[in-house]
């Protein structure tokens, strides 16, 4: 049986490392400027002011803020929402653990809602579906880079007035009908981890162009101190999530390259989709109208009807021949994890589920025919952009060769 179907492996960039990444004298020259001048923490220095202010001009928002990391921008946007214990945001069967970890150290309860099996997003039908008399946020992701479909959502919190906090780790510069996302519900959340469009290892931003949300949650990433106030004190329980001197100098030089990071994304992403077409049981990413997908990573839907061993069988393949994937994307839906299923939380008190209606904790399979169908047949890629056409031709060539192996 012959095997060797690429005789040689293309190594292919990674973003956890330099192959994968767009770090160079730029950012070695902020970094050593941050350093110099002696001023390392945000409250005095001004390399945070500064990437505070390109944020919100790049974002087009009055307000943004920088803080430690994804989970901290969720963490603070849902405290400035400042649910009451035992109310509900409504989320996403398929997101971080920092999406959830935000909703329940603010001792509000996770409410799942079910994706579309194709955009892997939320949906306002699949929304309505758990709005209750104690939801109080809508917390969207725009997964993987492809916008939610904004306008459905905007109108359902609109009719119940509950806001919008947008997830938007996965999605620097997606567009929903030309709208920057994060700049479409109350407020955009954004990480600067290892792996995101843009880096600082760590880091997070939020933005609003609601000023009263925008004070809180600048309060919340600073131990609610008021700074600059004429009778300053802790407002309110809050945590120190400031993002430091060093890391916003980075954070500077890396929003500089964030054009480039997207906009080499959507071309390498295009040319594999131009050159998968026409294989059997494969689907390239769905993106609705005119929506602009920024490719965090490059999902195929695998029809395990038409392809023997459906996306795992194919991942397996390609892992051997050096492409890396991840078949299934995060193996199951976020409340099967044990934190959420064991509410594993607070002690043994299980707060806040403790709190909780019966209707919010029914994580019946029934009721997620979309998740689980997405996570059955999702075959997710790795990318950056530092790919080039040769390293896409190489994964084409790759997945289209595996197909056919496995269609015998
Ligand atoms: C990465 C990510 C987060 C968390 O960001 P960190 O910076 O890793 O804390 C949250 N939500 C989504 C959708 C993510 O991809």
């Amino acid at each position: 049986m012959n095997t060797a179907v690429q005789t040689s492996i293309l190594p292919l960039p990674s973003d956890q490392d330099i192959s994968g990444r767009t770090f160079g004298q730029e950012e070695i020259e902020a970094v050593t400027r941050a350093l110099a001048s002696g001023t390392l923490t945000s409250t005095k220095g001004e390399f945070t002011k500064q990437l505070e202010i390109q944020f919100a001009k790049y974002m087009d928002c009055l307000h943004a803020h920088a803080c430690s990391s994804g989970s901290s921008a969720l963490h603070t946007a849902v405290a400035a929402i400042n649910p009451e214990p035992g109310e509900e945001i409504i989320t996403t069967s398929i997101t971080d653990m920092g999406a959830l970890s935000a909703i329940l150290y603010q001792g509000a309860v996770p409410r799942f809602a079910d994706v579309d099996p194709r955009t892997y997003n939320v949906t306002a039908k699949s929304i309505e579906s758990c709005i209750s008399d104690r939801t109080r946020a809508i917390m969207v992701t725009h997964l993987f880079g492809n916008p939610c479909e904004m306008d459905e959502i905007v109108t359902l919190a609109a009719k119940h007035g509950i806001p919008i906090l947008e997830d938007c780790a996965q999605a620097f510069l997606a567009e929903y009908k030309g709208r920057l996302v994060g700049s479409i519900g109350d407020i955009g959340c954004f990480s600067l981890q290892q792996g995101k469009h843009i880096s600082t290892g760590e880091g997070g931003l939020v933005v609003s162009n609601d000023s009263d949300l925008a004070r809180r949650m600048f309060l919340f990433i600073n131990k609610a101190w008021g700074y600059g106030d004429a009778n300053p004190d802790h407002y309110f329980l809050a945590p120190n999530y400031r993002m430091n001197e060093l890391t916003s100098a980075v954070a500077l030089a890396q929003l500089d390259k964030l054009d480039f990071s997207v906009s080499q994304r959507i071309h390498t992403a295009d040319l594999l989709t131009a050159q998968l077409q026409g294989i059997d049981g494969l689907t390239t990413p769905t993106i609705h109208g005119q929506n602009k997908h920024t490719y965090w990573k490059y999902c195929l839907d695998v029809n395990p009807d038409v392809i023997p061993g459906g996306t795992l069988a194919l991942g397996k393949l390609l892992k051997e021949q050096g492409v890396f994937c991840a078949p299934r994307y995060i193996q199951k839906p976020a409340f099967q994890c044990q934190v959420i299923r064991d509410k594993r939380t607070f002690g043994n008190s299980g707060f806040p589920f403790n709190l909780a209606a019966p209707e919010a904790l029914d994580y019946s399979p029934e009721l997620f025919p979309g998740t689980f169908e997405a996570l059955a047949r999702v075959l997710v890629l790795p990318w950056s952009e530092r790919y080039e056409p040769k390293h896409v031709d190489y994964i084409g060539e790759v997945i289209r060769s595996s197909v056919e192996r496995l269609l015998g």
